[in-house]
């Protein structure tokens, strides 16, 4: 028999659309996480959690990280570039690269070098830390090391230095004075370095981030630059080093017309390059490929109108293209994708603390007498009259009576209990009216209105300033549902506050096909553990995530799939403690402690405390101070 309630529950949170088969509903209801789309394993994230909180007793928040599925994210895009190289015989090769910025972390780096070492996958980084950390990786001998981002004498002579213990350093030259010291360092310490000039492209990309291409851009050179770059590589005999040729038109570019528009305008410079005979190797493409985060598959913000295989087929076809015309042979291609590759293998899953009602319902009923405020008696008169013909003549008259209780109350002429139960009342009848507004046919702005406000807020223990910055920042969309009981129907609807003292920490922007939604469709919340997860946060948000209120990183799990089904926790890495915390604030630990005891001492010298109680309290504090930042 198919189960009605369970398709209807995938449906309303989007998971087929947005879950790029990595992420499905089982038949029990609960969320499940497999490798690649189509592969029959699975873990189920319900039972993970459980197996994780109880028995080894992990707190929430926890971060789920799936290496696999980062391993297959790199996996489609290298295939993407194979397949339609093939396809257009063309004669480049497909490098790619992994900006550090997108997620710098030790395992991620790690996880991608070791899977793309079968295709000689390189790292880019854009500082010098970044570079700092890429030295200490271990990557195949072919790939490549791109240096973007401005840089000092300091940043290039370490990019020199990786280039004299053997790694493939490319400097990528964003500024002309960034070139007269690459010179001066190269004839100082005789090394051979590998050039790169980027480019300033007239195309923009499309969605939030079109502002990083164009002609206002942040990097690049502009035409007249560039040739004054080569002009002065001639000069000084270095042409021969100049092997790319690269730009970066945005993140997130949602309209593949943009894309090609772009390719179009690049191989032509790089052809115009090529015919004053020298010989780039490689064109850089830069980032850009974007995630379906609302899974609508349009050129919406949060969405791309095209598949990985279609970015690929259209950048190699309009680079052949004009490499023909242009009688150029054709450049290795490197990509630069970040967020494509990263942001599926992370999840973070929360827990529901409590629920924060506009009214709570389970205040005693509300009895109305004929002594009462008229006022009062004419809402209780509306709340027991409102049906399907009425309710919007009913809650209009109730809204004028709310302000009338209000401004009877600042004359003195309604006693405290009389508000309270007009308060009471009003959102009695605003949520009876709502809920015949959602049975009607008639699509109401003005309800939608109203069932945001009577929206729960679910206060759920994370911090939307560590894990899901972008949300808070520019409104970035995420998904976001329970992991369990998906085979109930969710009838209460919810917006998310964190746990940061901060009205801005809230997600209450959810991806819906057509819309953006304001409210959540959730399951009452019976003080039962309740866990929802974020999706598709493994871009941007970790190293852009902050410390706000001293909220700590979350508990971390590494998960495969073995090939007997089961799962394997890899790895446990503990999240921040308390003390983390402060000393990141710059407090000493053991400083704290000491004033503590002082105090505590000071009590006992006063004969206010016992030796023995004043231990306690300081056993207390020390004990604290090593625990974890979130609700326990
Ligand atoms: C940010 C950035 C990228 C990564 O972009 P994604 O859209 O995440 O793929 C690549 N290259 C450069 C130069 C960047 O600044």
């Amino acid at each position: 028999m198919k189960n009605v309630t369970l398709d209807e529950v995938i449906q309303t949170y989007g998971v087929e659309n947005w879950g790029a088969g990595y992420f499905e509903v089982n038949r029990k209801g609960h969320l499940i996480a497999r490798p690649f789309e189509g592969d029959p394993r699975f873990v189920d994230i319900k039972e993970l959690i459980d197996d994780l909180t109880e028995l080894r007793k992990v707190q929430l928040p926890i971060l789920l990280r799936f290496p696999q599925i980062l391993a297959n994210q790199l996996n489609k895009l290298h295939r993407a570039f194979r397949d339609s190289t093939r396809e257009f015989n063309y004669t480049g090769s497909h490098f790619g690269v992994f900006p550090m910025k997108v997620n710098p972390r030790r395992e991620v780096l790690e996880e991608l070098l070791r899977e793309g070492s079968k295709y000689n996958f390189g790292v880019e980084c854009g500082s010098k830390s970044e570079l700092y950390a890429a030295l200490s990786l271990d990557q195949p001998p072919d790939s490549l090391l791109i240096c973007n981002g401005f840089k000092d004498e300091a940043f290039i002579s370490l990019a020199l230095l990786g280039t004299k213990i053997g790694k493939r350093v490319v400097i990528v030259i964003e500024k002309l004075n960034e070139l007269k010291t690459v010179m001066r360092l190269v004839q100082e310490t005789g090394v051979k370095p590998t050039l790169g000039l980027r480019a300033k492209l007239y195309s923009k990309g499309s969605g939030k981030w079109a502002s990083s291409g164009g002609e206002a851009a942040k990097f690049g050179l502009t035409t007249s630059e560039i040739l004054e770059c080569v002009r002065l590589l001639s000069e000084f005999q270095m042409l021969d080093a100049l092997k790319l040729l690269h730009f970066h038109i945005g993140s997130q570019i949602t309209d593949i017309k943009r894309v090609k528009n772009a390719m179009k305008e690049a191989a032509r410079v790089y052809s115009k390059i090529r015919q004053m005979h020298i010989d780039i190797e490689y064109l850089d493409i830069g980032g850009g490929l974007g995630v379906d985060y609302d899974g609508s598959k349009t050129t919406f913000e949060a969405s791309v109108n095209y598949t990985v295989q279609e970015f690929a087929n259209d950048v190699i076809y309009m680079i052949k293209s004009v490499c023909e015309d242009e009688n150029v042979p054709e450049p290795n291609l490197v990509t630069e994708s970040g967020r494509n590759i990263s942001a599926y293998h992370a999840v973070l899953v929360a827990s529901i603390q409590d629920e924060i009602e506009t009214f709570a319902d389970d205040l005693p009923e509300v009895c109305v007498t004929e002594d009462d405020a008229e006022v009062v008696v004419e809402l209780k008169a509306l709340y027991d009259d409102i049906n399907s013909k009425n309710y919007r003549e009913y809650y209009h008259d109730a809204l004028d009576h709310k302000d009338e209780l209000h401004t009877q109350f600042n004359l003195g002429l309604v006693s405290l209990e009389d508000r309270a139960k007009g308060e009471v009342l009003f959102w009695e009848v605003c949520s009876r009216a709502s809920r015949f507004a959602s049975t009607s046919k008639l699509e109401e702005e003005e309800f939608d209105g109203l069932k945001k406000i009577l929206a729960s807020k679910y206060l759920c223990n994370f911090s939307v300033f560590r894990s899901v910055p972008d949300h808070w920042a520019i409104g970035q969309l995420f998904p976001v549902m329970p992991i369990h009981r998906l085979n109930e129907p969710p009838t209460d609807y919810a917006t998310f506050v964190d746990l940061t003292c901060d009205s801005d920490g809230i997600i209450d922007k959810f991806v819906d096909l057509k819309d953006v939604k304001e409210v959540l469709e959730i399951h009452p919340f019976a003080g039962e553990p309740y866990f929802i997860a974020i999706f598709l946060v493994g871009a941007y948000q970790e190293v852009m995530g902050s410390f706000h209120n001293l909220f700590g990183l979350p508990n971390e799990a590494h998960v495969v799939i073995g090939d007997d089904g089961r799962y394997h926790i890899k790895k446990i890495v503990h999240g921040s403690k308390i003390s983390d915390m402060i000393s990141y604030a710059r407090y000493d630990k053991n400083v704290a402690w000491e004033n503590f005891r002082r105090l505590a001492a000071a009590k006992v010298g006063a004969g206010l405390m016992s030796e023995e109680d004043a231990n306690t309290l300081i056993e207390q504090y020390e004990n604290g101070i090593n625990r974890y930042t979130y609700l326990e």
